[in-house]
């Protein structure tokens, strides 16, 4: 993949996002050389009243955590701001005078093309009139242009359309990028090649060998304060529909007949199209209380939630996959907040061997952890070692941090910039896909909002969740090993 040369615009560059995530992810790039200060420029622009070198100060302390100053400044230099209005055209006649000059500047070196690559750092609420905005002022046709919209993509099915129906007029779907930024993890990633690319893995993957598969969300904190922002979304909006969704299509679909991005968007629409509507009596809905000790408030403490709210903080839910691969085999996606601990993780249960020489023997199950520190084992049974003939749960293990020691592993927001850039949409949504999933959340969302709606169960703060979560994974066909049946010896220093 060549890279040409580009001009990033991130408008709502006053923002938290930003300056959190798309500056540090833009410098990131730049500090692994992935992009070259002679082919690239940044654009900051929001409506705010500041002046280029107020920008650089803003963003400066972000930057500092992941490179020292000498760098940061000569990434700033290349950073410049303009202020203006989104829903008028001045601003952005402005942006054009600015990119005039910056591709002047850019043309010295070589006379590849300048592209345009505009990021949505925005409410989605002027998503629409910005795309519009910069179709009218900012698009020419024989320059490249991309645009990266940010999540929410909608808020159900009729919303997720209307601003489908906004965009698709203006861009056409080559053009846009939807970051679901789950797409951009390391180990979301590598599911196809673990899948595919080793046939041991690919040909267990299946009804006939697998029990039970979980995906795991967990969050060791609460809204501490930002429960209005949480209230009117809920963990399935948050995590589920859409970061969750995305591992669980990757991790589900059938093989793609290549890695170009449309044939895996493909497989992965068409996997969602098996799933079959949820049952409202077969999932788990709660919300986190007090803790036990009283020492961290519930849900219903943030002040900055409404009196008496049913928001969800934690649901867990099966997904039936009507196809000849997952037919019968439950799979969960149960996500929190104030849970236990902080991970994201799949989890594989296998069947059980074959009853007869073994009196009792564990099933085997692949984890493979997301986050926090990358890893995939699967645990196995093994003779004892010694004169015993007994059996004993040990592991295969794979963690990143000791077998990769001197890789660089992109933030997610850093891979999906470049593939933005080299124009790489296998990890973006794709419109269809977008729909399918929509389609099959809006109905469970509308019932669990509507004036029916179940009232979820309280939680207390720093558990693993609703109290018959066990006994729901247990219907669900998930075996539990005692934790004494297999220990993980090895703590590794931070
Ligand atoms: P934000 O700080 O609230 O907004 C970004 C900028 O947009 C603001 O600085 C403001 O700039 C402008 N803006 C805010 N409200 C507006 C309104 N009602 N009308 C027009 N302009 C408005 O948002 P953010 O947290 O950066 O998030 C941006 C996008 O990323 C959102 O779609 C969000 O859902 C998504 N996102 C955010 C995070 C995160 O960590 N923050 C994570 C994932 C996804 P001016 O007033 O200067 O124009
Ligand atoms: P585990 O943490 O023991 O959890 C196994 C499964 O059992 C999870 O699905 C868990 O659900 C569930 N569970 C936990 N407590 C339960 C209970 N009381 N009743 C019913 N179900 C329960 O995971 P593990 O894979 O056996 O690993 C044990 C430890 O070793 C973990 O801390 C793991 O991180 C560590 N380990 C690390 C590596 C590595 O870093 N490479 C490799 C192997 C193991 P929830 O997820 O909902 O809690």
């Amino acid at each position: 993949h060549e890279m040409s040369k580009y001009i990033i615009t991130v408008f709502g560059a006053s923002g938290d996002l930003s300056k959190k995530k798309t500056f540090p992810a833009i410098f990131g790039l730049f500090k692994q050389g992935e992009l070259k200060a002679e082919e690239c420029r940044i654009v900051g622009y929001a409506r705010s009243n500041m002046t280029t070198e107020d920008l650089r100060s803003r963003l400066k302390p972000f930057l500092l955590k992941q490179g020292d100053e000498n760098l940061v400044d000569k990434f700033l230099a290349h950073v410049t701001y303009v202020h203006g209005p989104y829903d008028e055209a001045s601003g952005y006649i402005k942006l054009r005078e600015a990119y005039t000059d910056l591709e002047k500047e850019l043309a010295e070196n070589s006379n590849k093309s300048v592209g345009r690559l505009h990021y949505l750092a925005l409410p989605p609420s002027v998503f629409g009139t910005v795309c519009g905005q910069i179709k009218e002022n900012l698009y020419e046709d024989d320059i490249s242009t991309k645009i990266i919209v940010e999540k929410p993509f909608g808020h159900d099915l009729e919303s997720s359309r209307q601003l489908q129906k906004e965009l698709a007029p203006l861009f056409s779907e080559e053009e846009l990028y939807r970051i679901d930024h789950y797409l951009g993890k390391e180990m979301v990633k590598n599911l196809l090649v673990l899948r595919f690319g080793n046939i041991f893995f690919n040909a267990a993957w299946n009804k006939e060998n697998i029990q039970n598969i979980q995906i795991t969300f967990k969050e060791p904190f609460g809204t501490e304060g930002r429960g209005g922002y949480f209230n009117d979304i809920g963990i399935i909006r948050d995590v589920m529909q859409n970061h969750l969704l995305q591992v669980l299509t990757l991790l589900t679909m059938e093989r793609p007949v290549s890695f170009d991005a449309e044939a895996v968007r493909d497989e992965k629409v068409k996997v969602l199209k098996a799933i079959a509507p949820f049952d409202h009596n077969d999932i788990i809905i709660g919300q986190y209380g007090k803790s036990e000790d009283n020492s961290k408030p519930s849900y219903l403490d943030d002040e900055t939630v409404p009196e008496g709210s049913k928001c969800i903080t934690f649901a867990a839910l099966n997904f039936k996959i009507r196809n000849e691969r997952w037919d019968g085999v439950p799979i969960v996606m149960k996500a929190g907040k104030a849970l236990d601990a902080g991970k994201v993780e799949i989890r594989i249960q296998f069947k059980q061997v074959a009853s007869g020489i073994f009196n009792e023997i564990p099933n085997n199950e692949l984890v493979i952890r997301v986050q926090p520190d990358e890893a995939v084992y699967f645990k196995c049974n093994m003779k004892t070692p010694g004169l015993s003939t007994t059996t004993k749960v040990t592991d295969l293990d794979l963690t990143y941090a000791d077998r990769y020691k001197d890789f660089w592993i992109p933030q997610a927001y850093e891979a999906l910039i470049r593939d933005a850039l080299i124009g790489d949409h296998s990890n973006f949504v794709r419109d269809d896909e977008l729909d399918v999933s929509w389609k099959l959340f809006t109905p469970l969302l509308n019932y669990l909002e509507g004036k029916d709606a179940p009232v979820p169960s309280i939680y207390p703060y720093g558990s693993r969740g609703p109290e018959n979560l066990n006994e729901y994974m247990k219907a669900h066909g998930y075996v539990y090993m005692k934790g004494d049946t297999y220990t993980w010896p090895i703590t590794r220093p931070k």
